[in-house]
This record gives C-alpha cells, structure tokens and sequence, in this order.
C-alpha cells in the first residue's frame, strides 16, 4: 500500500513537471524558446533612439542604419535642436527628427512651434516628471498642437531612469488617444511593467502603439511567450465578436521596433526582438509592419527600395 502511494506520488511529482515545462512541450502551436534570429524585413524604422551630438555617434548611425537600409526616429534634446536638424536634413533618407520638448517648460507651445518650423517631423521623447499625469488637462494644449501640427508623440512610459513610474502610466496615453483622435502616440518601452494596462489601451484605440526597447525584452528573455498574454486578440480579428473594436488589428501590430540604444547595440536588439515575435509566430506581413512600415505610414514616408 505503502509503495503504490509512493509510486502514485512520484508520477503526480512527474507530472506536475511536466506540465510546468509549460507549452513547449507537447504538440504546442507556439515555439517559447526558438533560435537566435537576427532576420529582417528589406526595411526598418527605429521608432525611438537618442541622439548624440558628436561626429563619432552620427558617423556609427549612418553607417550601421545603411547597413540595415533603417530609418530611425532620432530623439534630439532641446540644446541640440540646430546640430540635430542639420543632420536630419543632410540625410533625410536615414533620419526622422524629433524634438524632446520639455512638456512642463513654460514656452513648451512656442518650443513646439519652433521645432516644427525647423522641420522637426516628431516629438519625444516625452517625460511626465512632475506633478501630472501625462492625461492632466494642463497638457491638452500640447497634445492640441501636436495634433494640428501633425507631429506623432513618443511618450516614454513606466518606469524611468531616474525611479519614477506611476505619472508614466500607459493608460493615460488612452485618455489622450481619445481626446485627439488624430494625434499618433507611440508609447515607449510598453508600459513597464504595466503591460496588461499598454496592451488594453492600444486594443481599443488605433491611434496609439507602444515600442517595447528597454529592460522588457531582457527581463523576459526567458519566457517570451508571455508577449502573447497582453497581445492576446489576434484570433478575434475579421470576426463580429462582442467586446472587440471594429478596426482590431492583429494584436502585435500594436508594437513598433524600437532600439532606444546606441547604434552598436541595433543587432543585438534584432535579435532580442524577433525573439519576443518567433515565439508568438508572427506572422511576416505583421513584421513589416511592425519593423518598418506602420511608422512609415504614421510618418507618410515611401519606403525605398530594399538594397540590392
Ligand atoms: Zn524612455
């Protein structure tokens, strides 16, 4: 009696191991631990990288964003704005320039506008520092502008360098993708760690999509399966569902490739991203998107041609 009841417990033990070795196993549709893979669509867009304002950083972005025929959307800091916009404009064909106006600045309007006529196409990325959410109403007037001035937002969301997080929230950029129904915002880094929270308000509000660059990918680098529990209504698309938007899109397209790293590390990031989309199989139409051609079209940007 006694042996069975061990014998019973060490095949429950076995399988409770089993079972915990989670959807890998078995005939799962799902691949959670695929091979390196550092495979590219003919074009990317970088939805969000820093800028440095030294010939060796501009010299290491050209070079390895021809390499990739990437654009990038190259976040410049307000004392910068002249050199950054000479770049931008002496390779337009690399370089999508954005301002990093500071939000709570008290000319923030006038540093928009400014930005704007410099031929600033974006801006970010965007801090919530303060006192305020980033959906208080005493920023409606920026994100008004932005709007009219038809300048995408790259708002940096959940936590920060400096330790803060919960101004940073991912759920006020809904409130915002609501009340400017014409302004794109392409929240930073998916809202971590609320990616629950990114992956709703993206769901039900098509002007708004996340990057996922920063710690995220390298957090869940062991289980980057877990993408498809926050980006889970591909399967509800093109269906009359009840709780689904009409214009659902497949749940990653919700996502943008972004590297927020120097340009030695725009590899390393590929391979950290197709990591997150071979696991969830992806489809390669969604890649395009996601890897280039949604900021293409947010931006009203022709692709070229993919290098020969
Ligand atoms: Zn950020």
């Amino acid at each position: 009696m006694k042996k069975q009841l061990n014998l019973l417990l060490a095949s429950g033990v076995l399988a409770l191991l089993v079972s915990c070795a989670g959807p890998t196993s078995g005939n799962s549709e799902f691949n959670n631990d695929p091979p390196e893979n550092y495979s590219v669509p003919g074009f990317i867009i970088d939805a969000h990288i820093h800028y440095r304002a030294t010939d060796e950083w501009e010299k290491s972005f050209i070079e390895t964003f021809t390499e990739y025929n990437a654009m990038g959307c190259v976040m410049v800091r307000m004392p910068d704005l002249e050199r950054g916009i000479a770049f931008a404009k002496a390779n337009p064909d690399r370089v999508i320039p954005y301002a990093m106006i500071n939000i709570d600045s008290v000319t923030v309007l006038d540093d928009i506008r400014k930005a704007h006529a410099m031929g600033y196409k974006g801006l970010g990325e965007l801090f919530a520092k303060n006192e305020w959410n980033y959906d208080d109403p005493k920023y409606d007037p920026v994100w008004a502008l932005a709007e009219e001035l038809k300048m995408p937002i790259g708002p940096h969301t959940g936590n920060l360098g400096s330790g803060e997080m919960a101004r940073l929230r991912p759920s006020f950029l809904a409130t915002i993708a609501v009340k400017f129904p014409n302004l794109y915002i392409v929240g930073g880094h998916f809202g971590n760690p609320w990616y629950a929270e990114a992956g709703e308000a993206a769901r039900r509000n098509k002007n708004l999509y996340f990057d996922i660059s920063g710690s995220s990918l390298i957090k869940k680098e062991g289980n980057p399966g877990i993408w498809r529990e926050y980006l889970w209504w591909t399967p509800y698309v093109g269906k009359t569902t009840a709780h689904m938007p009409k214009d659902l899109v497949p749940a990653f397209e919700k996502l943008v490739f972004a590297t927020d790293e120097g340009p030695d590390a725009f590899k390393e990031n590929i391979r950290r991203f197709n990591r997150l989309l071979d696991a969830n199989n992806v489809s390669a139409e969604s890649r395009e998107k996601i890897y280039g051609l949604t900021m293409a079209k947010i931006h009203g940007i022709t692709p070229p041609a993919p290098k020969k």
